[in-house]
């Protein structure tokens, strides 16, 4: 069978363990925190590596836009099985918004002429959910958006998605794009020696002007603020009294 281009783009995002705290100027969260490749990216670095061990001709470019910081979580993609890096340089990360990253991703897609892009479903910093269905977009391929189950054919993916009340099986011709939900596979620690070997695999820069990609946000963030702090609860002596508090104080 021929050979697949796979690219998997990788999001540095605030590790999921972190509790996030909003700054003092509430114009941000502290980022000042740990920072881990975006959970649901694992998943289509993990679906990637899969789809390699049944045809090992396929070749797997992980890409990262953001911060030099993007390195690590490029290196923890190849010591997980992508074969090269790109690394889209952006000296500010909060200057990116998905629309574009995903003009990013369309240059290097140009570029690299995958068969496949396998993006996550969302980034859980920004829970934009957007990347994927832009990127689609603007290269005018077809996509399979929450993947739950990816089956890979020469010309055709087959995938299975996780739907209100159900699951939906939908086919398409490659080139596609694929977005990762939860349970498509649970990703694989990278070994030490994959950590070593993926420190000579190759990494190459890029920047937004190299590809010709503007960048410049769209959206402005005006303010970020803690959730509401909960109420306490009340105990009620009887039903009545329930219905009376029901009524005159929490106007239900
Ligand atoms: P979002 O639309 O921000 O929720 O992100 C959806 C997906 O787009 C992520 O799971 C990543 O696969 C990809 N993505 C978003 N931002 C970046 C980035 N800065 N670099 C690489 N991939 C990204």
């Amino acid at each position: 069978s021929k050979s697949l281009r796979i690219i998997v783009p990788v999001k540095r995002v605030i590790d999921y363990a972190v509790k996030v705290r909003v700054n003092p100027a509430k114009t941000d969260v502290d980022r000042n925190v740990k920072h881990s490749m975006n959970p649901f990216d694992e998943i289509a670095v993990e679906e990637a590596v899969r789809i390699k061990e049944r045809l090992p001709s396929t070749e797997i470019i992980a890409v990262s836009c953001g911060s030099a910081k993007s390195q690590e979580t490029l290196r923890t993609a190849l010591a997980m099985g992508a074969d090269k890096a790109i690394h889209v340089e952006v000296a500010d990360d909060s200057k990116l918004q998905p629309l574009g990253v995903a003009k990013l991703l369309k240059a290097i897609a140009e570029e690299q002429k995958p068969d496949l892009i396998i993006l996550g479903k969302q980034a859980i910093d920004d829970d934009s959910n957007q990347t994927g269905q832009m990127l689609a977009g603007l290269l005018n391929w077809p996509q399979a958006t929450f993947a739950s189950k990816v089956e890979i054919t020469d010309t055709l993916a087959k995938v299975t998605r996780e739907v209100d009340g159900g699951l939906e099986t939908i086919s398409s011709k490659l080139p596609a794009i694929i977005t990762t939900d939860l349970r498509l596979n649970e990703p694989r620690y990278a070994s030490l020696p994959n950590i070593m070997k993926a420190k000579k695999k190759p990494l190459t820069k890029s920047t937004p002007e190299q590809l010709k990609v503007d960048i410049t946000p769209r959206l402005e963030t005006i303010k970020v603020e803690e959730p509401a702090k909960r109420q306490g609860g009340k105990k009620v002596e009887s039903v009545d009294d329930l219905i009376d508090k029901l009524k005159n104080e929490a106007k239900v």
